[in-house]
């Protein structure tokens, strides 16, 4: 039973917008390609749970929680019985060691943040946020690698991790666990539901401005911003993609919006305009 569902960062909306609509450096892009890949990988986990999991289990997608000041966010939690899962799921791909409790990435035998240290302080974090208000479950992390073209040599022995080749089976254990919900598990839903906060994607944004960005209708299917009106059609100078001219400056006016929270539609449109004229035949 899905409780709460995905849905894309406001952050990684804005990346993607301004990834189309300016030239990014090398860092912004790969901070773009970052967000895009986890956030793949975790609608990747999504779908593997909704067409696997048919046991009585509460599920919480992407949930942002904040204790004495500290957040922590979980991608799914998993509520079922007297236990509760939280999974971080990580879209790693190639190979990969692991040596002295770090994992490394072959191709520059360097470090990359601990996914385990994550893991631990999101469950360390749940488990006090959650007595604070009396609720005593059982908590099971897990660290999930959803990518089949993952491997890491000199794996840990590690029974909080699942690889790829693992996942069936991991469903099938959440399947064979007995679970009745109840008003107790519900309540422990909404608990975590109703604490869920949002992160302004602003400061975590590179600079931008009016002038910097190319300006037009942005494509709905590669983004392209170079789309030229014919009478009631936009057509993507890029891809070929067409739609009603109605329905991309709605998608516009959003992107805008997005970008500058502060503006008022019909300046927003008079900006998209300023663009969208010159490319009209
Ligand atoms: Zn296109």
């Amino acid at each position: 039973m899905l409780i709460k569902p995905r849905s894309e960062s406001d952050l990684l909306k804005i990346m993607r917008i301004l990834n189309a609509r300016m030239n990014l450096n090398e860092d912004e892009k790969k901070q773009y390609l970052y967000l895009k890949k986890g956030y793949e990988g975790e609608v990747a986990f999504d779908l593997l749970t909704a067409s696997n999991l048919n046991s009585e289990i509460y599920i919480l997608n992407d949930i942002m929680l904040e204790r004495n000041n500290s957040k922590f966010q979980i991608d799914t939690v998993m509520i079922v019985q007297n236990t509760i899962f939280p999974c971080e799921v990580k879209n790693y791909e190639g190979d990969y060691y692991y040596q002295n409790d770090e994992f490394n990435l072959c191709k520059i035998k360097k470090p990359i943040s601990n996914p385990l240290h994550q893991l631990k302080r999101s469950e360390t974090m749940l488990r006090e946020y959650l007595q604070d208000d009396g609720f005593h479950f059982h908590i099971e992390p897990y660290l999930i690698f959803i990518n089949p073209g993952f491997f890491l040599y000199q794996a840990p022995q590690n029974n909080s991790i699942i690889f790829p080749s693992q996942l069936s089976c991991f469903m099938k254990k959440l399947n064979s666990k007995p679970s009745k919900l109840n008003g107790m598990h519900r309540k422990l839903a909404d608990k975590l539901t109703d604490g869920h906060t949002i992160d302004s994607p602003y400061p975590k944004l590179p600079p931008y401005n009016y002038h910097s960005l190319q300006k037009g209708l942005t494509c709905g299917t590669c983004n392209s911003p170079f789309m030229y009106c014919c009478e009631r059609k936009a057509t993507c100078n890029h891809c070929g993609y067409e739609e009603e001219v109605e329905s991309a400056v709605v998608r516009s006016v959003g992107e805008f919006k997005l970008l500058f929270p502060d503006l008022k539609s019909p300046l927003i449109l008079f900006m998209i305009g300023a663009g969208w004229s010159s490319l009209e035949r």
